[in-house]
């Protein structure tokens, strides 16, 4: 993939079924975002949206249909560039056994220098500390025994969703696919994950998958899954 800049998107007549399952889980689609461009996908539980985010990621192949990011057949598409420039951003963050550092440069995998040795890593971690004070988890840090050397330990929904933001930050990808939080997050971490969207988004392209309407005034585009087929697509303005 590209190695910088946003990154478009383009699914064409998509298809996929789980292997143990008869349903397909998404058919027919066809959507696309031009680099920089919004997505809001919505529908209810049980219709597709994580399923799709999953091919965005290559998790699964489609069963039928292409899917294109940067141009490029995602079959075709280097694994590793692929999981550096494509940032998956959700409430069930996956945390690894190891230390705050650790997770937040997947063991060294994510940042230039793969420092997660202790000595010599002083730069690094400024870094992490300030991409860990601009997501809003700076005091959080502080209250962390060990700090970097700790362990992330027990994450609300909001904290882990700021951590998965600071991790995304680190990486820079051109395509970020935002799973938003369900859950009610309290007024403080709603803030900062607000403005973590806003300035994750910023000259990236987006996949958000809204569990709030309110969430749809940021979009170029809205995607309304029902049983894995689209059953609304396009311009918001035009909906
Ligand atoms: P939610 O809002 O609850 O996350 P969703 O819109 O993301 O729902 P998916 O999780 O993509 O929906 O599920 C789409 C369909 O695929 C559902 O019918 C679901 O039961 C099925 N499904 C999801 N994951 C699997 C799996 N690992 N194996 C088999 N079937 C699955």
């Amino acid at each position: 993939l590209p190695a910088a800049g946003a990154l478009g998107l383009r699914l064409a007549d998509v298809g996929f079924a789980y292997p143990d399952d008869g349903e397909p889980a998404l058919s027919g689609i066809t959507l696309t975002l031009a680099p920089g461009e919004r997505l809001g996908l919505v529908g209810r539980t049980g219709s597709g949206k994580t399923t799709l985010a999953k091919l965005l990621l290559r998790l699964y192949d489609p069963t039928g249909g292409t899917v294109e990011i940067g141009g490029l057949d995602l079959r075709e598409a280097d694994p590793e560039s692929l999981r550096r420039r494509v940032a998956v951003v959700t409430q069930d963050v996956r945390l690894f056994a190891g230390s705050v550092r650790d997770n937040l440069t997947l063991f060294g995998t994510l940042s230039e220098s793969r420092s997660s040795t202790r000595s010599g890593a002083g730069h690094d971690d400024d870094r992490l500390r300030a991409v860990l004070d601009g997501v809003g988890l700076g005091g959080w840090l502080a209250a962390l025994p060990g700090g970097l050397d700790g362990e992330p330990g027990e994450l609300s929904a909001g904290e882990a969703q700021l951590l998965a933001f600071a991790r995304a930050f680190l990486a820079d990808p051109g395509l970020v696919i935002l799973d938003e939080a369900s859950s009610r997050l309290d007024p403080a971490t709603e803030r900062h994950v607000e403005d973590g969207v806003r300035r994750l988004l910023d000259g990236r392209t987006g996949v958000l998958i809204a569990h709030r309407l309110s969430s749809l005034a940021h979009v170029d585009k809205i995607a309304v899954l029902e049983r894995g087929k689209l059953v609304e697509y396009g311009r918001r303005t035009d909906l």
